[in-house]
This record gives structure tokens, sequence and C-alpha cells, in this order.
């Protein structure tokens, strides 16, 4: 153990000023990300040098790297005594795009209004590349003034993310899998105070689905438009189209979703508690979805933890509008679900779809992840999230979407979502509105205490 009387106290007031300002200027870097997977694209390179600058005024010297011109990749370290294997925090410093003229405030100016820093990425995920980079100069101060780590902790804030990490986490992974690979990553989504039904609950994200995009295509027999064909290769797709609207894909609870939904449900008054626990059952989850829960969004989350999912979205067929043309397709957003195969995923999309189609490619295909929520580094997150927040309770999360996870995970990392925000309950805000929306905002205060949480947790675990 350290020897506390060596380390200055830390002023978290100060600290936290610091951590407002260097989001700040994050924000105000506008590393958009169009998907064109080229260089310059999002160029992230600009904010991974002020994240580089905060860090050597530390006394930590980063590197930076990149597979294409401008896509920064910024990767620090500072070294424990190796006793015990490495941590990771991770942050992706790319965004999606903003409508600026839907915003109530520049979506790059990073003004502050109501206790808000305003602007694109402020919670996805400029706010975790700031704490993260905070924490490290922590723990840089904390080894000069001669304490010691047991771990070395690894920040990497990387490029490309929104466009499906190629140029990012996965390069790491492929090709600098030795400076990045970590028994633990801490990144995104999760830690975020979600308030329901007048508690308050911290999701940690320790699973997301897989990815299987397919394209799927109808043939008929092209003719003149003169003399309609109920068997054309448009009307096929349009049947299979809306019958895959109006099917709901079977339930398969995994494990996780299980101690999200009870933990919950633990939590909440008489008829919530009973309408959450009965969707952890197969047979009955679908009329509850459909006849109980009756917020859209509720529904569309809920069921989207429960099953695998497929979203039609991109369609296309024939060219001239009096010529009815042989082929029809459709491409398909598959999502599965923990423990679930291509191959079974497939077979539920063909039942869907009730028509067969010609042919069903998969396009994009990448596995679920899953990790497990008894782990030492899962009770501890809880932990410490408990000792700043007695009232909320922390509970394991799978999301619908994909993040950097995908990547750590091939090097055996185990990865959670933390990257800590409380949220005012008496603002009624809507983290899950604000991930691509407009508006998208962090409170100061409430990022403040997320960086005490972030450093807290992560020098206990380093054995700071
Ligand atoms: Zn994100």
């Amino acid at each position: 153990m350290p020897d506390d009387s060596k380390s200055a106290p830390i002023d978290w007031k100060a600290e936290s000023a610091t951590c407002v300002e260097l989001l700040r200027d994050l924000i105000r870097i506008p590393t958009v990300n169009k998907g064109t997977g080229e260089a310059g694209d999002a160029n992230e390179r600009v904010a991974a040098e002020r994240l580089a600058e905060h860090l050597r005024a530390a006394g930590v010297e980063p590197k930076i790297v990149e597979k294409k011109k401008g896509r920064g990749n910024l990767i620090a370290r500072i070294k424990g005594d190796g006793s015990k294997p490495p941590l990771l925090l991770n942050a992706h410093l790319d965004v999606v795009e903003a409508d600026a003229g839907a915003w109530k405030h520049d979506p790059f100016g990073a003004e502050i209004h109501d206790g808000y820093i305003w602007g694109r990425g402020a919670i996805d995920m400029k706010h975790m590349a700031a704490m993260s980079a905070c924490t490290m100069a922590l723990l840089a101060r904390h080894v000069r003034e001669g304490g010691r780590l047991e771990r070395d902790v690894i920040f990497a804030a990387v490029a490309d993310e929104e466009a499906g990490c190629a140029l990012g986490s996965m390069y790491l992974c492929d090709e600098h899998a030795d400076d990045v690979r970590a028994e633990y990553m801490l990144g995104e989504i999760g830690a975020f105070s979600l308030h329901l039904f007048g508690r308050t609950f911290y999701p940690i994200q320790v699973a997301e689905k897989g990815v299987c995009w397919v394209r799927a295509t109808y043939q008929g027999k092209p003719g003149h438009g003169s003399m309609p064909d109920p068997e054309s290769a448009v009307l096929k797709l349009a049947r299979a189209i809306e019958r895959l609207g109006k099917t709901r894909m079977p339930m398969h609870p995994t494990e996780v979703v299980r101690q999200f939904l009870t933990g919950m449900a633990r939590e909440l008054p008489a008829p919530q508690r009973h309408v959450l626990r009965r969707l952890t059952t197969p047979q009955v989850a679908a009329l509850i979805l459909d006849y109980l829960i009756r917020d859209p969004g509720q529904r569309r989350s809920f069921g989207a933890m429960l099953s695998n999912t497929a979203s039609p979205t991109v369609v296309r067929a024939g060219s001239k509008v009096n010529v009815i043309p042989g082929r029809a397709s459709v491409e398909i957003d598959g999502r599965t679900l923990p423990g679930q195969s291509e191959s079974a995923f497939l077979q539920e999309l063909r039942r869907a779809l009730g028509e067969e189609p010609a042919s069903l490619e998969v396009l994009r295909s990448l596995p679920p992840v899953e990790a497990p929520a008894t782990t030492p580094m899962f009770e501890l997150l809880a932990a410490t999230l408990a000792r700043h927040d007695p009232s909320g309770v922390a509970l394991p999360y799978l999301i619908p979407g994909f993040t950097d996870a995908k990547a750590y995970t091939r090097l055996g990392t185990i990865c959670y979502g933390f990257a800590p925000v409380r949220f005012d309950p008496t603002h009624e805000i809507s983290f899950a509105a604000m991930y691509h929306g407009h508006d998208e905002r962090v409170p100061v205060d409430g990022l403040g205490w997320g960086l005490r949480i972030l450093h807290e947790a992560v020098s206990r675990f380093a054995g700071a």
C-alpha cells in the first residue's frame, strides 16, 4: 500500500475544471466521421494531439499511430510494477454529424448553458477521452510522488468507431496489439445515471449484439409495366418486407439480460416490477411487449435486448417506370444476441421474410460479445458507484449496437462500458435520445462526479 502522506491530496474542484476545459477543446475540434474510410475524413489526429499535449504536461509521453493520414490513434501508458496485467481505458475520438439548424446551441461550440456543456461528442464520447486523460495525469503524479501501481494503465483514444472501427481499435488490435493488450478495458457504454420510476440505475455494458448484414434478392419475370404481374420481383419483395416488419423474432433472454431486468424489477413498485420480471419468460415476453409496455421507445429497446432483430434499410429495384424489373433486393441490418449463431439467425430471418428469396448473401458479420458480470472488476465498479451514490443501483447491460469492445475482445480483454456521468434526475434528460441526436450535452457537475469515480475505480484496481 502506498504511503498516503506522500501524495498531496487531490483538489477535485481544480481537476474538474481542467477536465471541463479539455472536453470543451475536444468538442470544438469537429471530428465528424462521414464513413468514407479515407485519409482526412474525421481527422481525429487534431483531437489526439490536443490530448497528447495534456498528457505531456503531466509527464506522460504518448504515441500517435495512424493507418491512414489524419486518422490518429493516441496510445499512452503509465507503468506499474508488472505484478498484475494491464488495465486499458478507451474512448473514440470521432463523432457523427450534427444538423446545426436543429440544435439549440452550436454543436461544435462547446458552450456552457444551464449547467451543461453542449456539443457533439459530449457523451459519445469525448467526455470519456477527457476523463481518461485527466485520470492518467493524476496517476502519473501519484507515481512521480513515489506511489506505486501494480498494473500498467493504458489509455487509447481511437479513430473511426462510428464507421466500424477499421482505422481505430481494429487497426490497433491488428498492428499494435502489444501496446493495447490488457486484462480489462473500460470504455463505451455505461455508468451514466438512468432515472426510471423514481429510482436511479447505472447500467454497465458487459455485452453487445453481433452484426449480420445481409442482402435478400427476389426474382421474377421482367416485362412491360402495362401488364401487371402479381409474381413480379418487386411485389415479392414488398410482401417479404411487410411480413418482416410485422414479425417478432423468437425471444432468447440471455443471462445478462435476465440480471438486468430482474435487478431493475427488484427496485420498482408492484405493477412495473411484475411486468419487467415476466419479460424474461420467452412464452409471454412478446405479449408483454405488445400490450403492457406503452412507451414505444421502451418497447423497442426491451425488444432489441430479448431477440435477434432485422431492420430493412436499403431497397433497390427497377430503373424505368414502364419496365417491370426482373430483380429486387433489400439490405437488412441484422443484430444477433450473444449465444446466437449466424446460421440460426439466418434461419429466423428466412422464416420472418416468409417468401424464400432467390439469394440471401451475408454482407458483413461480426460476432456478439459477452463478458461475465461476476468478475472482481465488475464488483469494484459497482461498489465505486454505490459509494458515490448509495441510492443508485449498478446493473449489467447488453447494448443492441456495437463498440470498440468488438476489437479488444479479440485480444482476450474483458470489456466493460464504464464512462461515468450523473444527470440531474429532475431535468428529465434522456441519455439514449442524445446518442447521435440533437442537443447532445453533459452536465458540468456530473462530469466532475464521473472523473472522481473513474479515477477512484482505476486507482483502486491498479493498486494505487
Ligand atoms: Zn460512441
